[in-house]
């Protein structure tokens, strides 16, 4: 498994039906998978610890995908054995009136994180240009040229300090159906249950019209989209594990090297 599998060719137009969302690999089962995916934490929290003590490089990671996609159990389960200190998870919500007051990137930009740092975004200013566009929130003429404002923004991210992974969680509506009806059927998961999922489901067509346009205009070199069959919950943790691992592994963090003897201290 590649994480390049993920992605599709920089200026290609993206048909989202074109794209399983139950796929599973090579894998039979997530009895297979789990062996594959528990190596691969490990190595992730590892490489965590060379970022940290390096302190010259960060990764941001931004998950999107249709409510119930499985941002939040994504990120708890690939983020699960790194160092809490070196991790920041950030979901955005409605923005506020504050927020609101400035441009879209504002309230993003103060969440990138710092050298050192792995930073998650649970939604991102990709809903901008999602659910701002759906709902008409502000004019096409503005949402519209905000393609150009985010692939400007990664770029520079990309060409300071900071990788960008972008990782789309593609589920079918069917499998939305089952994840909202399971919500509804435990009372552990009912909180999670917000009755208006049922008319942001009932513009599944928009949205996927309005996610094929975003990644196919903000897919680059510098940051690139990567679709993930979502419907198997953990043959998506071990593809989006894969994904993080190998952009730490190709970023390479290495320990400091320090100026003194270890050898020639003595500690009385
Ligand atoms: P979750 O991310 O778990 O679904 P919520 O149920 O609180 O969390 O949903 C967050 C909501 O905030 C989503 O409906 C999302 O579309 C909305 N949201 C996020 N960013 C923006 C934005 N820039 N403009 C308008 N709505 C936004």
């Amino acid at each position: 498994m590649k994480s390049k599998d993920f992605q599709f060719k920089v200026g290609s137009r993206v048909n989202l039906k074109e794209f399983p969302t139950d796929d599973t690999g090579s894998f039979d089962g997530p009895e297979e998978a789990s062996p594959v995916l528990e190596k691969k934490l490990g190595r992730i929290a590892d490489l965590q610890e060379r970022l940290y003590a390096e302190g010259k490089q960060a990764l941001l990671i931004i998950l999107q995908g249709m409510d119930t996609s499985g941002k939040d159990g994504a990120t708890k389960s690939v983020m699960r054995d790194v160092n809490p200190q070196g991790v920041e998870v950030t979901s955005f919500k409605v923005p506020s009136k504050e927020e609101l007051g400035h441009d879209f990137l504002w309230r993003v930009e103060k969440r990138i994180p710092a050298r050192g740092m792995i930073g998650v975004f649970n939604r991102s200013h990709y809903e901008d240009v999602l659910v701002v566009r759906v709902h008409d929130l502000v004019p096409k003429e503005v949402w519209s040229r905000r393609f150009d404002l985010i692939n400007d923004f990664e770029a520079r991210l990309d060409r300071e300090y900071c990788r960008v992974v972008k990782i789309f969680l593609h589920i079918s509506k069917d499998e939305q159906k089952e994840r909202l009806e399971d919500r509804l059927k435990d009372r552990t998961k009912l909180w999670k249950f917000n009755p208006a999922d049922l008319s942001e489901r009932k513009l599944w067509s928009a949205y996927r019209d309005a996610y094929e346009d975003a990644l196919s205009k903000c897919n680059t070199e510098h940051a690139p989209w990567h679709i993930v069959p979502a419907d198997k919950k953990w043959f998506r943790n071990v593809v989006v594990a894969d994904i993080v691992e190998e952009a730490l592994e190709d970023m390479d963090p290495k320990f400091p090297k320090v100026d003194f003897d270890p050898r020639a201290v003595k500690i009385e």
